[in-house]
Formats: C-alpha cells, sequence, structure tokens
C-alpha cells in the first residue's frame, strides 16, 4: 500500500477518536467521517507501520445512520466528531468503546447500560476558547494550528457570535495585531469564554502586557453582547499551546461568574475547573451521589474536588466532606462556595491528592469520590484509598482508558466494580464521560 492508491471497503469499527475503520491489503485504514456498516471509497494519504490514513472520497454505500451536518464547519474543525450521524449512534458508540475499555484495558466484565444522553446536543457548552489568527477568529482545523474563521459554533452558548462578531469588529477598527505563533509577534492569541446564571465573561487572552484600546473593547462588549458581568484581560506571553497565562486583569465588571447545578450555587474564577455541559453535569452528579449511598453518617474524601463541587452536591447526606485539589483558586472557590451553599461539614486543603491523602490522619473515610483529570490517578493514592478501607469508592471519569485501568488497580486491591454508567457531557464530540461504583470486597 501506498500514497494515493484508492480503495472501496467496508467500515467495520470506530477509533477512541470517532474514525472509522475498515481494511485494505490486509491493512487498518482510518477514515474521519466514515460510519460504521458503510461501503466508502478511500484515497490513501498517510502509510504507517500498522495503519493507513484514508481520506474519504465518496460514500459508496451510505450508513442508515448517516445525517447531513447541521453545522457548516463540521468537516473542517477539530473540535465535533459525530454530526454526519445520528445521536442514537453516537450514544451506542460511546456505550461501547467504555464496555471495550473495562474488558480490554481493566479485565472486567461489567455490562454497561446505554449512555444518559443529552435533551440538547446544541449550545450546551458554558466555556470557550477561540484563537485569534491572521487568518481570522474561531476554530482550529482537524490535527493543525490552522484557524478558520467561523460567525459562532453551534455547540456553545448562545452569546458566542455576538462576542466573536464584536471582538474581530474592535480588532478592524483600532488596528490591533493579532498573535503569530511562528514569530511569537502580536498582541491577541484567544478570546476566552465562560458563562452561568450570573452572565457572560468574556477576556481576551494577550502576548503583551497592554492592551491597547481597552476602553474602546469594554464599550462595545458592553453594547453588543447581552448579559455580561466580566470582561478580563489574561496574559500569556510563552511560546506555548497552553491558552491562559498566570494572570489576569479585570478590565470591567467581575472576575468570576455563578452558575448552579440542582440546588448548589457555585463561584467560578477564571482559571478553575468546572464542567462545560451544565444540565448534563446535574445527570452526572446525581448519579454520582446515588452511587455514594449517604445515610448521613460519613465521611466523605471528595478528591480532584475542584471549586467542591460534587462533594457540595451531596453534603447534606454526609457528616462530613473533605476536599483536596492541586488549584489554589480553585480551594479558595470551594471554600467561599461551602459558604454560599450554607455548609459547615466540609474541609477543604490545597495541595495533591496523592500528596495530601495519604496525611489526612484520624479522617478515615466511608465513601471515597475520585474525579481526576484524564491522565486518572497516580497509583500510590489508590493504594492510600484502598489501605483507608472505605466501603465504597465512586470513581468519576472523562476517559474509560485511564478509568478502566485505575479500577484494574482497586479490584486488585480489594474493591468491586458494582456499577458504571456513562453520561454524555460532550454531545457530538468523541469525549465521554462515566462514573463508577466500587464496593469494599468484606473478605479481603
Ligand atoms: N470534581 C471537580 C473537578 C474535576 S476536574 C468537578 O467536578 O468540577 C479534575 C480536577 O483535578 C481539576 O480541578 C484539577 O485542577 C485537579 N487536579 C489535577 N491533578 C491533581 C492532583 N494531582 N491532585 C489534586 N487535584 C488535581
Amino acid at each position: 500500500m501506498k500514497k494515493n492508491d484508492i480503495f472501496e471497503i467496508e467500515i467495520t469499527g470506530t477509533t477512541d477518536e470517532g474514525d472509522g475503520v475498515g481494511r485494505a491489503e490486509g491493512m487498518a485504514v482510518f477514515v474521519p467521517y466514515a460510519l460504521v456498516g458503510e461501503v466508502v471509497r478511500v484515497i490513501i494519504v498517510k502509510v504507517l507501520k500498522n495503519y493507513a490514513a484514508g481520506k474519504l472520497m465518496e460514500v459508496v454505500k451510505p450508513s442508515a445512520y448517516r445525517l447531513k451536518s447541521e453545522c457548516e464547519y463540521f468537516y473542517k474543525c477539530g473540535g465535533c466528531r459525530f454530526w454526519n450521524v445520528e445521536y442514537s449512534a453516537e450514544l451506542e458508540y460511546k456505550r461501547q468503546k467504555v464496555e471495550d475499555c473495562l474488558r480490554r484495558i481493566g479485565k472486567i466484565d461489567a455490562e454497561v447500560p446505554p449512555v444518559l444522553g443529552a435533551k440538547d446536543c446544541r449550545g450546551y457548552r458554558n466555556k470557550g476558547q477561540f484563537p485569534v489568527s491572521r487568518d481570522g477568529i474561531g476554530i482550529y482545523a482537524q490535527h493543525s494550528h490552522r484557524v478558520i474563521d467561523i460567525e459562532g459554533c453551534i455547540i456553545q452558548d448562545a452569546n458566542n457570535p455576538d462576542v466573536l462578531k464584536t471582538v474581530r469588529e474592535w480588532m478592524t477598527k483600532y488596528g490591533i495585531e493579532p498573535y503569530d505563533e511562528e514569530t511569537g509577534e502580536g498582541c491577541v492569541r484567544h478570546i476566552y469564554t465562560r458563562c452561568g446564571d450570573s452572565g457572560q465573561m468574556v477576556c481576551i487572552v494577550t502576548n503583551t502586557e497592554k492592551l491597547p484600546f481597552a476602553e474602546n473593547l469594554v464599550e462595545m462588549l458592553r453594547e453588543s453582547v447581552s448579559g455580561i458581568c466580566g470582561i478580563l484581560q489574561n496574559i500569556n506571553n510563552k511560546k506555548t499551546n497552553v491558552v491562559l497565562g498566570r494572570t489576569f486583569k479585570i478590565l470591567w465588571g467581575v472576575d468570576y461568574i455563578i452558575d448552579s447545578i440542582g440546588d448548589c450555587k457555585f463561584k467560578i474564577s477564571p482559571h478553575s475547573f468546572y464542567q462545560v455541559n451544565n444540565a448534563q453535569t446535574e445527570v452526572l452528579y446525581s448519579k454520582a451521589a446515588e452511587y455514594a449511598g449517604l445515610s448521613g453518617n460519613e465521611v466523605v474524601w471528595d478528591l480532584y474536588c475542584g471549586i467542591g463541587t460534587i462533594g457540595q452536591f451531596m453534603a447534606k447526606s454526609a457528616k462530613k466532606i473533605i476536599g483536596i485539589e492541586v488549584v489554589e483558586q480553585a480551594i479558595e472557590n470551594a471554600k467561599e462556595n461551602a459558604k454560599l451553599n450554607g455548609i459547615e461539614n466540609a474541609q477543604y486543603y490545597c495541595g495533591t491528592a496523592e500528596g495530601l491523602a495519604p496525611k489526612l490522619k484520624g479522617e478515615k473515610p466511608d465513601v471515597v469520590i475520585l474525579d481526576p483529570p484524564r491522565k486518572g490517578c497516580e497509583e500510590s493514592l489508590l493504594k492510600t484509598v484502598a489501605a483507608s478501607r472505605a466501603k465504597r469508592i465512586v470513581y468519576v471519569s472523562c476517559k474509560p482508558s485511564t478509568l478502566a485501568r485505575d479500577l484494574r488497580i482497586l479490584e486488585n486491591l480489594g474493591y468491586k466494580t458494582q456499577k458504571v454508567q456513562p453520561v454524555d457531557l460532550f454531545p457530538r464530540t468523541h469525549h465521554c464521560e462515566v462514573v463508577a461504583q466500587l464496593q469494599r470486597d468484606i473478605n479481603y
């Protein structure tokens, strides 16, 4: 097989990233936008050792689930993966992915129930990061840093087209230079947005300390974007793919938003993690609370607690919540949020879960909540948790493969995976959230 060869192949599977997989000349071929069950004509664009990358030329036999994309940028953008297929098929793909990871990586034979899907696949994101370049403002093209100029993003909140339009007009009117990744010159790198009950925050990420014509930007945004509560500048002068730098400056309004999940309110500073899909987060946390099975007498460790969300969501049914989180601003938010929610039985510590949990002497947990980032937990932390002999563990994960790896470690340490429930927090993308419940084996 070589580059530019053309094949007609049947798509029999889907990769972790949502690409179709077929075979030609005994080789696996990954084809973006091809769906399981389809016969497609592909041109080979790259041949690697174990697989080849193909480009979809023609769908010879379409899947019964194939749709015309509602998003006009779908085939160029690197964000979403599933606007060309019915949502039910996307959910089944996600369910299977979780089941496969548990079997293959975790050697866990759990039956995974249907994914709890979203009511709305559009406008659900409360956080946006739009790159700014000479080519425009918007999104990165797939596997690249080429910016595609967009009017608005279909999965982002309703204000995003107005924000993009206004910043674009301000840059043109006052001759503000976009940042150039190659040379490291220019000013505006990203537009970072967040929204919640208290309104819309807009943050301009700049390469320079000074933001020229900032007052004009403030004026234009306040006039054109509804419900604005804060306009910020973030300074990032490093040559890096990381979007945000350390320093935020308030240009107008406040440097936080307030949002609610169920009966709880949360103050969120721009550096703190917060789930991007509010409606589905409530579904996720409700499942986590159900899995925690609290009666009012339990000490709960809320590890990787962020701004305190999961623990506070269930604090009224617990004796005590102890939260650990590495980002300082998030811990500050968690403490404030406990007050905001009238919660007096929560304590928060700033540091790594693996570093601090072993030091929680005399605070033996009955239930442990784990909600790590994609890379999962350090093995040493899982050992600390197992040694605590907590009767239940609730593991919330945004990456099925690392969840499966960690569940295996916990099973080897005397826990048994009881239930697993995927929840779709990221409709139309390949990302998938899962919550699992483990119970300590009484014979262990
Ligand atoms: N439970 C929270 C946050 C989950 S995201 C919520 O549902 O909103 C994962 C969190 O883990 C982030 O806030 C991140 O800052 C934090 N984190 C990352 N590595 C960590 C570590 N080693 N120890 C403690 N917290 C960590």
